[in-house]
């Protein structure tokens, strides 16, 4: 007879009542002195493999019986369908061989801190929860890939390691870089992608960001995965038009695509699914201060909306809202002035629900000399570092719009985590760069 064949998790309805071998590593173990439950990782997918005393040699039970968590095995049994395993099989050991032992493995089935959590993340990517936000990112990182590719935006990957400065020199790493002076971690490629919008009218990045800013906040890391998209002939309400648009279709298919994942993090993705049915509403930041202000906040013209207000203008409006139009002093040289309210600018950033805030900033870029210009000059920003870019309003310059969306903040949306550091492999914070 020919020997089981080797398969992973992600196939098993395929292979519905055969002899299958599978190689993972014991998650968890439990049962009694008459059948064992091992919960087999592998792929990602946790499979509960039976074993029963009365079906396996004396020596082959208690061998499993004292199997320690992590010790690397590969099984072989018949997969059979199970109704009430979250993956829909289990298997019915026939045997197994150890493949790598595992000795008092830190993590365990016990409450850990997170500071512990966070030093062993080489080890807590194998935790369940952990395994689900990483395939939820996993799928959304695809399915925004996807969202532009379909859309014909060509991707344009834009350098990390950058001469000129994007916005403020503050909240920028800085590297020696041979005999050029300082490189900087770009903090975005937006100005790399308004170069290219010449050349491909509508691009987009998806790549890792760099911000030196001493935040230590529940959203804020200090490298984290931007999507930046940038359109030429695109307005400030195209613009928007396209992120609602946007983020709908990657929220859907991502929940769709991980209602397993959702369920493991006791996430309900029903109210979330919601917001995605309704428009998001679009206000002025000079209501959003008013209404800010009929609250008791003590909020003047000019001031930024921090997350606690995020929040009470997310609940006002019943769910993710644009605030747009914000004060020129409180944003980047380089949007564009709102020609209708020049102490404002066409500008917008959404807020998600649920203790989230601020996903996307986006704006339509000031695309005339002169008044890029002077706006640089306003903010005090050196002329000369930006001459590339200033070019780009020399050379055929055009109306264009475009958007930033840290991938890591709708990650937590979606998973309903009240911090980001999970939502990345290996997140690195103000106090965190190991492992
Ligand atoms: P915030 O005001 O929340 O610090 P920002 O206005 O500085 O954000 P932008 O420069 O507009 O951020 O960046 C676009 C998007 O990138 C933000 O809407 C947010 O989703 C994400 N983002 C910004 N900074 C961080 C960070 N330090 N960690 C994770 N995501 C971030
Ligand atoms: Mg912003």
């Amino acid at each position: 007879m020919s020997e089981p064949k080797t398969i992973s998790l992600n196939e098993l309805s395929e292979y519905r009542g055969q002899l299958v071998t599978i190689q993972g590593w014991v998650h968890g173990i439990r049962g009694s002195n008459a059948r064992q439950f091992l919960s087999l990782r592998n792929s990602g997918r946790i499979l509960q493999v039976l074993a029963e005393k009365e079906l396996l040699a004396e020596e082959t039970f208690s061998e499993i019986k004292h199997l320690k968590q992590e010790t690397s095995l590969s099984v072989t049994g018949k997969l059979v369908e199970n109704e009430k395993s979250p993956i829909g099989y289990e298997l019915i050991l026939e045997s197994f061989r150890k493949i790598g032992e595992s000795e008092n493995y830190p993590i365990t089935p016990k409450d850990h801190g997170i500071d512990f959590l966070l030093s062993q993340r080489h080890l807590w990517l194998r935790s369940s929860r952990q395994l689900a936000i990483l395939r939820v990112r996993d799928e959304l990182s695809f399915s925004i890939r996807n969202y532009f590719h379909e859309r014909k935006f060509t991707l344009i990957d834009t350098p990390i390691l950058t001469g000129s400065i994007g916005e403020s020199a503050g909240t920028l790493f800085s590297t020696e870089y041979f005999d050029l002076g300082n490189a900087y971690l770009a903090q975005t490629g937006q100005l790399y992608l308004e170069t290219a919008i010449f050349a491909h009218n509508r691009v987009y990045c998806f790549g890792p960001t760099f911000r030196a800013e001493k935040s230590k906040t529940r959203r804020h890391l200090t490298e984290f995965w931007m999507l930046e998209a940038e359109s030429a002939f695109v307005s400030h309400e195209q613009n928007m038009e396209l992120q609602e648009d946007f983020i709908k279709t990657v929220v859907k298919q991502t929940v769709q695509a991980c209602l397993p994942e959702l369920k493991v993090l006791e996430r309900d993705p029903g109210p979330l699914l919601e917001y995605m049915e309704r428009p998001f509403p679009k206000i002025d930041y000079k209501d959003a201060l008013e209404f800010l202000r009929s609250e008791k906040e003590d909020i003047v013209w000019g001031d930024d909306i921090n997350s606690e207000r995020e929040q009470m203008l997310a609940r006002k409006y019943g769910g993710p809202v644009f605030i747009q139009k914000y004060p020129r002093e409180a944003k980047a040289f380089y949007m564009k002035v709102n020609p209708e309210d020049p102490r404002t600018v066409l500008n917008a950033d959404l807020i998600a629900p649920d203790g989230v805030g601020e996903i996307i900033g986006g704006s339509e870029r000031e695309e005339n000399y002169s008044n890029i210009i002077k706006r640089l000059e306003e903010e005090k920003l050196p002329v000369e570092s930006y001459e590339w870019y200033l070019e780009l309003r020399k050379y055929g310059s055009v109306p264009h719009s475009g958007f930033g969306l840290g991938s890591e903040r709708l990650i937590a949306w979606i998973c309903g985590l009240s911090h980001i550091r999970e939502c990345i492999p290996f997140p690195r914070m103000m106090e965190r760069l190991y492992p």
